[in-house]
């Protein structure tokens, strides 16, 4: 079977280790939940992957904190299940001791001992940035979210803040190729960036990414992860796959964040884990350590408390 984005040996885990302490996350071979051997589809029975509606097993034993809001009914084919991954691990989490339980439904990522209150309790709109420099200076820990235009960013912030009004700034004219910053709970940003890749839009409309966002990425020190939205649906886009490997290509710590996971395979499509398979193998060379990925519908709500679980335990990490 092939495994991608695997640290080959002990050493590279502990040449990982001593990352500076942000960038600190990575991923290992999990194999005892991986499947034994074949790269044909369909695979072999599940591994790691279970789809529950609630999230009252998944917190590993020493993550008492953990609270999060029972997650919707989760609309997912079996098929979903069986996307192969390398496992992500945050930091403090033993490689030894992690068991099926610890891994967020529908994604690579193990839940650790940083994960807590996941909750979104209040959220304000702090203004808008027409350069990186421009943006709040607080050094609040942020979550920068970025993706293709109509990737379904609008929806899945929506989701996550369940305000709609939040959304709705997102999209007001004007505002879509600004950088707009939201105070969560009064202790973390939410950052919508402007999207990329207007596929209709005249040259001189089109974002100039790497003069504005690119200057945010590499200059903004409070920066957790990049949220990095990708539509599930839809193979491989060039656009998004440009994206990924450079953000892979400058060490910058990114989620993807697939979308749309709810639009099941049609006649001519491939399904929504097929796509995020491929995905994966394409931006793979960019990676020594593979990136965390978790699948999500802004429609079933599918994904939605894992992503700020996950988004939890890289913010307590990095305010420690
Ligand atoms: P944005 O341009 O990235 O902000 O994208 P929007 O949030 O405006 O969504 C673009 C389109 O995709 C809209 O028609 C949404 O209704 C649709 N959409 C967004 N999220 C989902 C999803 O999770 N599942 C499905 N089926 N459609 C979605």
């Amino acid at each position: 079977m092939r495994v991608f984005g695997v640290l080959s040996s002990y050493q590279d885990i502990q040449s990982t280790m001593l990352m500076p302490a942000r960038i600190r996350l990575f991923t290992h071979r999990f194999s005892s939940l991986l499947p034994s051997s074949s790269s044909s589809y369909p695979p072999p029975p599940p591994f790691s992957l279970t789809f529950r509606t609630s999230l009252s097993h998944s917190a590993p034993p020493q993550s008492h904190h953990v609270s999060a809001t029972k997650t919707p009914k989760i609309s997912i084919s079996d098929s979903a299940k069986f996307v192969r991954t390398v496992l992500f691990l945050p930091p403090g989490t033993d490689p030894e001791e992690v068991t099926e339980d610890m891994i967020l439904p529908g994604s690579n990522i193990v839940l650790g001992p940083y994960a807590g209150e996941a909750k979104v309790k209040e959220v304000q709109f702090m203004g808008s940035s027409i350069r990186p420099k421009d943006c709040p200076k607080d050094e609040r820990p942020e979550f920068a979210m970025l993706g293709r235009s109509n990737v379904g960013k609008s929806s899945l912030i929506n989701s996550l803040v369940r305000k709609k009004e939040v959304a709705l700034t997102s999209k007001k004219p004007g505002k879509t190729q600004l950088i707009n910053h939201f105070l969560v709970n009064r202790s973390w940003y939410l950052v919508d960036l402007p999207g990329y890749g207007f596929a209709n839009a005249p040259e001189s409309a089109r974002m100039d990414w790497s003069a504005f966002t690119k200057g945010y990425f590499l200059n903004r020190e409070s920066l957790v992860s990049i949220l990095l939205l990708v539509d599930a649906s839809v193979p491989p886009q060039k656009i998004d796959l440009d994206c990924a490997n450079w953000i892979g290509r400058n060490n910058l710590p990114m989620t993807i964040v697939f979308t749309k996971c709810d639009k099941m395979k049609n006649k001519k499509g491939n399904r929504p884990d097929e796509n995020i398979k491929s995905f994966q193998e394409l931006i793979k060379e960019s990676y020594k350590i593979h990136p965390p990925w978790i699948m999500t519908s802004s429609v079933t709500g599918l994904g939605r408390d894992e992503l700020l679980l996950h988004m939890s335990q890289l913010r307590n990490y990095w305010d420690n």
